[in-house]
């Protein structure tokens, strides 16, 4: 989807929409309403976003499991440009966990911290080999038991290559249901918990990319583009970032701006460009 295709904003006018959030803010919501408020967010960034998707290239469960080990301290972009490579020399857990260290070292240089994640990916590599007849198991607690496997990154399997759903808490997610006031916690694993209270379960997976992708490309960190944000109406948070439409429309990444998304080889569907391999311009 485009910049311009995000029209909901301009049809009904930022102002008087933000207005009747922020009246509504005033007063203190109830559960209920902050639950019904919570779902109808959801909804609406299903509309926004049908094509949410797990941001980093896999091809089976051992790809998305290294991948999103390497993820750590990086972008899924980064990552997606380093593990073509990787995986074409050392396709299965067998392969990696014989592998010779400086060698994976080096290919999985760009994602930084690359000595520690050899070792995490090397160590998972063999106790797959070792414990799970070189399988990725498709159970929690299986999974976090491997090295460098901790409950986000188990999600992030089960939830994407096993259809087990999870609700994937990471930094987005966490900014994001806070500035909704779907909770209070600061804790990942209370996140989790206060959010699948308000949610079946069948909407975790498809939630959390929702909300990952909402704030990768609208609502972010710094400087939310409130202003070019299809959810305005139901956000206690407009007007933290930019409110000014234009001005909004320029922040906003990936696909929303006009921009490469991050994987080089993204599912059918993406309305966007696929990335650039590792050194390309793009
Ligand atoms: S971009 Fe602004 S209005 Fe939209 S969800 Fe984020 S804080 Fe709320």
């Amino acid at each position: 989807m485009s910049a311009e295709g995000n029209s909901a904003v301009g049809e009904h006018g930022v102002s008087k929409r933000a207005k009747a959030a922020n009246r509504k803010a005033a007063k203190p919501e109830s559960r209920l309403a902050m639950v019904r408020r919570a779902r109808k967010i959801n909804r609406e960034l299903a509309e926004v976003f049908p094509y949410a998707h797990p941001e980093l290239d896999f091809r089976n469960p051992f790809e998305l499991l290294v991948a999103t080990v390497l993820s750590a301290q990086t972008t899924d972009l980064r990552v997606n440009q380093t593990t073509p490579a990787l995986f074409a020399k050392y396709p299965t857990p067998e392969d990696l966990a014989a592998a010779v260290p400086e060698e994976v070292e080096e290919l999985i240089r760009p994602t930084g911290f690359f000595r520690a994640k050899t070792k995490s990916i090397m160590g998972l590599a063999a106790a797959l080999r070792d414990d799970f007849g070189g399988e990725v198991p498709g159970r929690l607690d299986d999974l976090v038991k491997l090295p460098g496997v901790g409950r986000k990154t188990a999600f992030v399997v089960l939830g994407n290559a096993f259809g087990v759903p999870g609700i994937t808490v990471d930094t987005h997610f966490m900014r994001l249901v806070r500035r909704w006031k779907w909770t209070e916690q600061e804790d990942p694993v209370k996140i989790e918990a206060e959010i699948a209270e308000i949610f079946p379960k069948s909407e975790w997976t498809m939630l959390s990319h929702r909300v990952i992708f909402h704030g990768r490309r609208i609502c972010h960190a710094r400087k939310p583009a409130c202003g070019a944000c299809p959810i305005t109406h139901l956000c206690p948070s407009y007007g933290e970032g930019e409110t000014d439409p234009e001005k909004a429309k320029k922040l906003l990444k990936y696909e929303m701006g006009g921009f490469p998304g991050q994987r080089l080889d993204p599912p059918p569907g993406y309305p966007g460009r696929p990335a650039p391999p590792l050194g390309a311009s793009g």
